[in-house]
């Protein structure tokens, strides 16, 4: 006879089998798309306790149905550069999902862009934007366009080129794109100014990231980067630790590498390291943040040039290295696979405690796996990072309010969302078997709340 333990059993290798066959389809479906297959699998393995749970997600077919964008658009993006020659670009929008709200988003001009970044982007913000409570669906846009070495008048006219064909397919209610790498105020202002000329009417609603005078919000530049530290310091409190007196090493030298820095700092951390895609820079004394954000936000210039201002700091060839100077937290904040298993081994060789992911998928499936089995607190990136996307979607509320709020009240609604979801990541654990792995526990709470409403809404 069939215990209740057996019977148990069957249904979990029945849904594992119901997993590996949608794996198997988008591989199919969506081939050398390695990145997407990635994070695709990252959260189906950990959907398994929920379907078990909860076979009405499989008989609305609600998992092959979110791995499936509602659509994936592509467009050309001519535009003359200072010479007179007309240059061509690929731009991108993948609108994913947008069960709970209108799509939401950023858009990452960075010439490895193509349509497996986009669309792993895209998947993983359904389920960071569900984690943040906020009313915002997913989706994700850029193009392959490099701006580095371009001016001014370049950028400005490669984002017009740009939205002259997004702006069909965005809105307030519709579609809500922001920045990501290579996109920061500068283009949100050259893609806003457009869209506006373009519709005929002020809709402040329909970027975010804008600058403070024309609708950005107070404390979105900073949200990312002080979420993941306000993420990872409910993790480590909850373990007994804090970031005080803690050794902290951060990839990245942009947006979210500069605010985590700065927010780690704060909470009595010293920031040794950080790095941009040519090397990185060791700093015994703790990084100085100054010296950071005059060569990247108002320079523009390689990170090296740190040691002319600090001689005494080194500099070194290569990202990956960073990894191995000893810390007791590490930040992955600059791009995906940054952090392989080889800097995995590397970390806890050297006694790191936590690892905080501030960049999307900066952490390899085989290097998350590595920091589990060795017990590193390990914050992944759809719930450590949430904070910007939270914060752009309390942009979009003071826009439709005409209204702006005061840092300190954006920066308490942003305390307070990390806190929640690193609360409801810890309970979705706990209740599905799996407690404190907040890989899965994040993914599950994200998941649920999208599944609802899918199934509330019918097939659509
Ligand atoms: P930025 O463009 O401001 O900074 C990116 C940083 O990462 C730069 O230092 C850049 O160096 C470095 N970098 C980029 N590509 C590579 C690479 N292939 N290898 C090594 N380093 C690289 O981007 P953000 O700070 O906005 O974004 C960083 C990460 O955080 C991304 O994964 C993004 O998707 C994620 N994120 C960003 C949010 C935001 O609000 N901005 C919200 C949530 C997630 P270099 O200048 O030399 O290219």
């Amino acid at each position: 006879m069939k215990t209740m333990e057996d019977v148990q059993q069957t249904k979990q290798e029945n849904v594992q089998a119901y997993v590996e066959r949608i794996m198997k389809i988008i591989e199919k479906r969506n081939p050398n798309e390695v990145e997407f297959h990635q994070a695709a699998k990252e959260v189906l393995d950990s959907l398994v306790p929920v379907l078990v749970k909860h076979p009405e997600y499989i008989d609305h077919a609600i998992v092959e149905r979110m791995v499936e964008p509602d659509r994936l658009l592509t467009f050309r993006v001519p535009w003359v550069d200072d010479q007179g020659r007309v240059k061509v670009n690929r731009g991108f929008r993948v609108q994913f999902n947008n069960a709970i709200g209108p799509y939401k988003g950023g858009l990452r001009f960075h010439p490895s862009v193509n349509a497996s970044i986009i669309k792993f982007l895209g998947f993983e913000q359904i389920f960071k934007n569900s984690l943040t409570g906020q009313p915002i669906g997913g989706g994700k846009g850029g193009s392959d366009f490099d701006p580095k070495g371009k001016s001014d008048l370049e950028i400005m006219r490669f984002c017009q080129s740009f939205m002259n064909e997004l702006a069909n397919h965005i809105g307030p209610d519709v579609d809500v794109p922001a920045g990501d790498i290579g996109v920061g105020a500068r283009e949100i202002g050259y893609m806003f100014g457009q869209y506006k000329k373009l519709r005929g009417a002020y809709e402040a609603g329909v970027l975010t990231g804008k600058g403070l005078g024309y609708g950005g919000s107070l404390g979105r530049k900073e949200a990312t980067g002080y979420g993941t530290v306000y993420f990872v310091d409910e993790m480590l409190k909850d373990n007994g630790l804090s970031f005080k007196d803690k050794t902290v090493v951060v990839s990245g030298s942009g947006n979210v590498s500069i605010y985590a820095i700065e927010k780690a700092t704060e909470l009595g951390a010293k920031v040794i390291a950080c790095s941009d895609s040519s090397g990185y820079i060791y700093d015994a004394n703790g990084i100085d943040l100054e010296t950071i954000k005059q060569l990247k936000e108002v320079e523009n210039k390689r990170i090296y040039h740190y040691l002319d201002h600090h001689p005494n700091a080194l500099y070194m060839e290569g990202c990956a290295g960073i990894w191995s100077l000893p810390c007791d937290i590490a930040l992955p904040c600059a791009t995906q696979n940054e952090l392989d298993e080889q800097s995995a081994n590397m970390l806890i060789e050297n006694g790191v405690k936590a690892v905080g992911e501030g960049a999307n998928m900066p952490t390899t499936l085989d290097a998350i796996h590595t920091f589990m089995d060795n017990d590193v607190l390990f914050a992944p990136a759809k719930a450590a990072n949430a904070g910007g996307v939270a914060v752009s979607a309390l942009e979009m509320a003071q826009n439709s309010a005409r209204l702006a709020w005061t840092v300190e009240e954006v920066d308490g609604k942003l305390k307070q969302i990390m806190k929640n979801i690193y609360q409801d990541s810890v309970q979705a654990s706990e209740e599905y078997g799996v407690a404190g792995n907040l890989v899965t526990g994040a993914n599950i709470a994200g998941f649920k709340k999208v599944a609802d409403a899918m199934i509330a809404q019918g097939v659509n």
